[in-house]
């Protein structure tokens, strides 16, 4: 009965998971995110799908962008529904499709038994916006149309149950009948009904084309483990592209975490070095007493503890690259060394006086200002120069965030596999809420996220906004947003001054004092705090102002 499924929509509250957020633009049904379209304008794109690919290819497009809908809403109602009478979840499915406002569902008959992954039902449809889009452009024909609902049902059952369920319109008002009929149930092996057709081929080959032209212009997916295609990112990839061929010394900025030795190792692969050895070596990890020995190696008995002689790094990268990262950690006995083996090609093992020639690149790496390490005598002038005639910034996650969804999907790939618990991804919730953050870790705090999202996801479900456990609310709702030294920014006062008229400073500064005022209500101390200025520095403006 449609009055059951009305019931069943009643009690899950299904209404109450339905939000609009007008001020970003947004509407969601619990986490994902829909969109409110004009039956009008949806009809019309479906007819010009059937006038300019045929009838059968655009039944296949319409068939599958359906079955994504009832796969996605089959993830809504297994959030929904911990546990609960198998059948009464399941027809939250048909209550969804009411509520989007695709069609009203009546159950006619229904056989479930999800242990035994068994399904077989009838339903009818009554008031569908396809057959009565179909029918105003095309008329009364002799065959079923309702194909985008068709692959609803398909997608929404077999996600639900985790096998492959068909479903046939055995009446369709497209054909004259009174009411659509549709009748499904589980199938072996794979239907034909999602397999691509001729289509996807031809949009795959023009796919491979546009790859060739992007990479001919030099903006393509950057192979391997370099991961983007934001401008800041392809900006730094450029430079080392460019370096790659060479044997200069390359010395790469950035903060924590923004990937700097999978920056190296590409170079190190890309380079004629590729088949010698890459060693990476971080300075800030190794003892200050130890790190001349790792480096250059030692004679047996050089220091206490050095147990036989041995090869330091720069020895077991000869032919190869040397990838010194953190180098603004290294203590200043050991730069001394380190110049002189940029210098001379040659390196002193601890408590030998015989030189060794090595063949060595160097690619170092810091997050710390090394001009200003120069500046405060800790870091060798010399030596900086040395390192410094190629240097290359990395941007941080939050200068990339349109490289954020690409870091997802190759992170959680290797993840799922790590960890044998696939995923489906992310909840669009999910993904804004990534985009939105500032990532102080950066990359590494992206995969520490994601990881977590992993564990804590159903197996085979999307990882959703509880599963992410970042400190910030979703920023849809707030408009406020957490900046790498752990201060909520707001984002609409960064709008407010986007939209300052112009860029008289005095008028500006006017508004802004007007507007911290006004928030603080009146309080010149609390004004003088949200515009980061002191209590003498706001006084002052204000007295200038004769406030
Ligand atoms: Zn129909």
């Amino acid at each position: 009965m449609s009055q059951a499924i009305e019931e069943r929509a009643k009690a899950n509250e299904l209404w109450s998971k339905l939000r609009f957020d007008p001020s970003t633009g947004s509407v969601w049904l619990d986490e994902q995110r829909m969109l409110l379209l004009h039956t009008g304008s949806l009809g019309a794109l479906r007819a010009e799908l059937i006038r300019s690919l045929g009838e059968e290819r655009a039944a296949g497009l319409l068939l599958r962008m359906g079955y994504h809908s009832g796969v996605q809403d089959a993830e809504i109602a297994r959030r929904l529904v911990g546990d609960g009478n198998y059948e009464d979840v399941f027809l939250i499915g048909p209550a969804l499709h009411q509520l989007e406002g695709v069609v009203e569902v009546e159950t006619v008959s229904l056989d479930l038994d999800v242990e035994a992954g068994h399904f077989a039902g009838e339903f009818l449809w009554r008031n569908g916006w396809e057959a009565k889009a179909h029918i105003s452009e095309f008329g009364v024909g002799d065959h079923a149309a309702c194909w985008n609902q068709i692959g609803y049902a398909t997608g929404y059952v077999s996600a639900f149950l985790g096998r492959r369920v068909r479903f046939e319109e055995t009446e369709c008002r497209c054909k004259g009948d009174e009411t659509c009929r549709i009748v499904g149930r589980t199938v072996e092996g794979e239907s034909e009904d999602l397999a691509p057709d001729d289509i996807a081929g031809e949009i795959d080959a023009m796919a491979e084309e546009i790859h060739t032209l992007r990479t001919r212009l030099g903006t393509h997916r950057a192979p391997e483990n370099l991961v983007g295609q934001s401008p800041a990112f392809l900006k730094s990839y450029r430079l080392l592209e460019r370096a790659a061929d060479s044997a200069i010394t390359v010395l790469l900025l950035g903060e924590t975490g923004v990937g700097k030795e999978v920056f190296a190792q590409w170079l190190h692969d890309h380079s004629p070095r590729r088949d010698k050895p890459f060693v990476a070596v971080n300075c800030g990890a190794i003892p200050h007493d130890l790190i001349e020995s790792e480096l250059f190696g030692a004679e047996a008995g050089a220091f206490t503890g050095a147990q036989g002689s041995r090869a330091g790094r720069f020895a077991r990268a000869d032919g190869g690259t040397l990838f010194l990262d953190e180098i603004g950690d290294l203590p200043y006995p050991a730069q001394v060394k380190l110049l002189r083996a940029l210098q001379t090609g040659e390196i002193d093992r601890l408590g030998s006086d015989r030189p060794q020639k090595v063949d060595v690149r160097l690619i170092a790496a810091t997050n710390v200002d090394l001009a200003q390490a120069v500046a405060d005598g800790k870091f060798r002038a010399d030596l900086f120069y040395r390192l410094n005639p190629y240097p290359i910034d990395i941007p941080p996650l939050r200068d990339r965030a349109s490289d954020i969804p690409l870091f997802v999907e190759f992170l959680l790939e290797r993840m799922s596999a790590r960890h044998g618990r696939p995923v489906r991804g992310l909840s669009d919730k999910a993904m804004e809420m990534l985009r939105a953050y500032d990532w102080p870790g950066n990359i590494r705090e992206l995969e520490n996220v994601l990881e977590r999202g992993v564990m804590l996801a159903e197996p085979g479900g999307v990882i959703d906004v509880d599963a992410l456990s970042l400190p910030v609310p979703p920023a849809p709702q707030s408009g406020m947003r957490l900046t790498r030294d752990g201060q909520v920014k707001d984002r609409k006062a960064d709008d407010m001054v986007r939209a300052m008229p112009d860029l008289d400073l005095a008028a500006n500064e006017a508004r802004l004092l007007d507007e911290a005022l006004r928030r603080a209500g009146g309080d010149v101390a609390e004004a003088a705090k949200l515009l980061g200025l002191t209590r003498r520095q706001i006084d002052y403006r204000l007295k200038a102002r004769n406030y």
